[in-house]
């Protein structure tokens, strides 16, 4: 039987009845759908076999927290980067040049795929130097990177269907959000919810809150939409 379509508040942010239990999601170190939990598990005792601590940095994301991080780089109060991660001047920036430089590294609040539980950003505890804070940039996950070892061994997996059904959505520069390798997706679930959001849930959702950048993210949503939103990978079948 295919899944359910999840509930709008599913979707968006703004509800937790989906996610695992709180001893699962302390010994997991983050919050994750639950039924992405057993497949987490044996992807990183996969990698624990290879010598690899699969590690997640960030799990379940509410709407509330994106709408945070949106609000704060829009008004300058948190770095927003350029492709290359360097940061940008947003004082100089036209909103709909911000909105735009923003949507590379960061969701709309309400179409970020951390709402679902899905997806998560990991890294390689073993390979993280002690005191080091992870900042999740293509330094650390390229060729070379202290993590890309453990993104090598990643692709193999991905690429021979070894990988519990999770997959990199952000693998490739689309035009989109920026190639993103540590970002991890489990699509037998996460496709279900990609097929359901749509723009016009997400203007409803978006025209009822205090956004910056709103009118601008209205006026051109559907082309966001298409550009950021619906512009992944394609799920592993
Ligand atoms: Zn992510």
């Amino acid at each position: 039987m295919p899944p359910t379509p999840p509930l709008p508040a599913v979707l968006l942010g703004r509800s937790e009845a989906h996610l695992c239990s709180a001893t699962d999601a302390e010994e997991l170190g983050a919050r994750l759908h639950r039924d992405a939990v057993e497949p987490f598990r044996a992807l990183r005792e996969a990698a624990r076999r290879e010598g690899f601590d699969l590690t997640i940095l960030s799990g379940f994301r509410s709407f509330e927290r994106q709408l945070s991080i949106w609000n704060r780089k829009a008004a300058g109060e948190l770095a927003v980067l350029d492709s290359d991660a360097r940061p940008l001047n947003v004082a100089t920036l036209e909103p709909r040049e911000l909105a735009l430089a923003i949507l590379r590294w960061s969701a709309l609040p309400g179409a970020s795929r951390h709402h679902w539980g899905t997806d998560l950003d990991v890294y390689d505890a073993r390979a993280k130097p002690k005191g080091y804070e992870v900042e999740l940039v293509p330094a650390e996950v390229n060729p070379g990177g202290m993590f890309g070892p453990l993104h090598e061994w990643l692709d193999a997996c991905i690429a021979e269907d070894r990988a519990f059904g999770f997959f990199r959505p952000y693998d490739r520069d689309r035009g989109g959000v920026a190639p993103e390798r540590w970002h991890l997706s489990w699509a037998p679930l996460a496709r279900v919810h990609a097929r359901s959001l749509t723009p016009t849930l997400l203007r409803e959702t978006l025209e009822r809150v205090d956004m910056r950048l709103k009118d601008v993210v209205i006026r051109d949503l559907d082309e966001i939409f298409e550009r950021f939103v619906a512009n992944t990978a394609p799920e592993p079948a």
